[in-house]
């Protein structure tokens, strides 16, 4: 399996120093390879002596990067669907969340029924709903084909979305929505008029993510909201498994952060942090096992990729001690 296919166009790689504090010196953690699809080559994940931040090293040129996405890359092909909020979530989100779908309840119908929205809006599914505010005007970096933007757009966001893939973007102009195809820096949208940028795992893809999130925060207006989510570096998965858990990714994924590396670039960059969950991604542990059973060929990995049991108690064991497979962090431009 390792080496597989020959890449389709240009591959190079390069060294490249910590994007945090620009040191060069750092200590190989782990090495593996492509395990989606096959680029050939051995890939070090390093630390920064210096700031603790991780980082593939060395890692695929700027214009080798289109090859580490074949045409085939799952994110790239979804159909997005504008799927409103409908129900109780839909109230919850009306009375507790400012959205714009509706009247609010009086004042002691929203005291009494609180406990219980706020239980419909901790849900993983549900965070996304970030709080609406400002003009209500949200952009997604990162964006793929707009699902998170479709969603968005139903739920009264002046939503909005970019990303490189020429592919992605298409398909996601064609389902309706406003896709800017470019990536930060490197974009005229006008400064400092959104409300609300959302990274959902885009920011470990990023060769330069400090550079994005300063051009994202010229984008925000001041106090605007910035959301990421993100694999977490040193989770309890990322432990058990090493090269072989599903969030490293390798070598799409170039900077790999952990909820304390994150803070660092935020506050570098000029952003303070609000608020971080720790997000349970049981698909992340079955995706594991499944690669581990292609890699292997023991049947007790092919097993353990189909049990949502197991997949769910290792997730759970993760959120007790905070160190689950994905962190989320909302943070506010200062
Ligand atoms: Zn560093």
């Amino acid at each position: 399996m390792n080496g597989g296919t020959e890449p389709e166009g240009s591959w190079r790689l390069q060294d490249v120093p910590c994007d945090c504090c620009g040191a060069e010196a750092a200590d190989v953690v782990c090495t593996g390879f492509d395990r989606l699809h096959g680029l050939p080559g051995q890939f070090n994940v390093v630390v920064c002596c210096e700031c603790g931040l991780a980082r593939t090293n060395p890692q695929p040129t700027t214009e080798s990067l289109a090859t580490a996405y074949p045409k085939s890359y799952g994110p790239h092909q979804a159909r997005p669907r504008a799927v409103a909020p409908v129900g109780f979530l839909r109230w919850a989100l009306v009375n507790y969340r400012n959205y714009p779908l509706g009247k609010q309840a009086p004042v002691l119908v929203r005291w009494l029924m609180r406990p219980w929205a706020m239980l419909a809006l901790r849900r993983r599914r549900v965070l996304g709903y970030v709080p609406y505010e400002g003009s209500g005007r949200l952009l997604d970096f990162g964006c793929a084909t707009g699902k998170y933007v479709g969603r968005m757009a139903a739920a009264g966001w002046e939503a909005e979305g970019i990303d490189l893939s020429p592919e992605a973007v298409r398909l996601g102009r064609e389902a309706g929505l406003v896709i800017h195809e470019g990536t930060l820096p490197g974009t005229d949208l006008e400064a400092e008029s959104f409300d609300v940028v959302s990274m959902w795992a885009s920011i470990e893809h990023l060769p330069g993510p400090m550079a994005t999130l300063k051009a994202i925060r010229g984008l925000l207006r001041p106090g605007g909201r910035l959301l990421i989510a993100c694999p977490r570096f040193n989770s309890l998965s990322a432990k058990w498994f090493g090269s072989a858990w599903y969030g490293l990714d390798l070598p799409r994924h170039l900077t790999h952060f952990t909820q304390a590396t994150l803070r660092q670039h935020l506050e570098k960059a000029g952003f303070q942090v609000e608020r971080a969950w720790s997000l349970r991604r049981p698909g992340f542990i079955r995706r594991t096992f499944g690669q581990l059973a292609d890699e292997r060929g023991r049947v007790i990995h092919g097993w353990l990729a189909h049990s949502r049991f197991i997949a769910g108690l290792l997730g759970l064991i993760g959120l007790v001690v905070r160190r689950t497979d994905e962190i989320l962090v909302a943070a506010r431009r200062i």
